[in-house]
């Protein structure tokens, strides 16, 4: 019963969600409506290209939880924090779809279990790369960890640079966005909270 579900979501992973070309069709009309010509040499490849690329980038959508933790949940006596910090991400402001990046910092005080390491960056993947904004990203992740672990308590600390505040906007080059949610202990636990803080704030290896 179990393995049938996963199938079936391996299956779903692997779909695109559109016809394979449709996207690539109207980015020819996108560029034609800038003024380009999309049969000039530079850009013949370039709708295809894009849509491989949008593709890629929206990939989260087709990804799920249960096949990337793939039962990487282990009984573990151990109840001091958990960090892994500066998770390099990049995903798309929904506003504008154009690239916001930046580093999470996730940590989690364990409950009965801990997770595989490397799924913490595959589960801030899964959904950064979708259509975001960055304060839904950065809940999305901590719910994601309680649902999964329920852990005493989760914290997630997104920053990141906007492209959409960089290039265009308020043209502003240097100025990051922070946002955080902590959940259980995290929140309620002011201890708790300033040992995340400190930790990330550990070394200088600033995004
Ligand atoms: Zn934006």
């Amino acid at each position: 019963m179990k393995k049938a579900t996963v199938k079936v979501m391996k299956r779903k992973a692997a779909t695109p969600s559109q016809e394979e070309g449709r996207i690539a069709e109207l980015m020819r009309e996108v560029l034609n409506n800038l003024g380009e010509d999309p049969d000039r040499e530079g850009l013949v490849r370039t709708p295809l290209r894009s849509e491989k690329a949008l593709q890629y980038l929206t990939s989260g959508y087709r990804a799920d939880v249960e096949s990337i933790v793939n039962g990487a949940l282990f009984d573990v006596r151990y109840d001091e924090m958990v960090i892994v910090k500066d998770i390099e991400f990049f995903s798309l402001c929904e506003h504008h779809l154009l690239p916001f990046y930046g580093k999470a910092h996730v940590a989690y005080l364990p409950g009965e279990k801990v997770i595989g390491l490397s799924k913490i960056p595959r589960i801030v993947d899964m959904f950064a790369r979708r259509l975001q904004v960055q304060e839904r990203m950065t809940q999305q992740i901590a719910e994601t960890l309680q649902d999964v672990l329920k852990p005493k308590g989760v914290g997630v600390i997104c920053e990141a640079r906007h492209f959409c505040m960089m290039m265009r906007g308020v043209e502003k080059q240097h100025s990051g966005t922070v946002t955080s949610s902590m959940l259980g202990a995290f929140r309620q636990n002011k201890e708790s909270r300033d040992e995340f803080l400190a930790l990330i704030r550990q070394d200088a290896s600033r995004f």
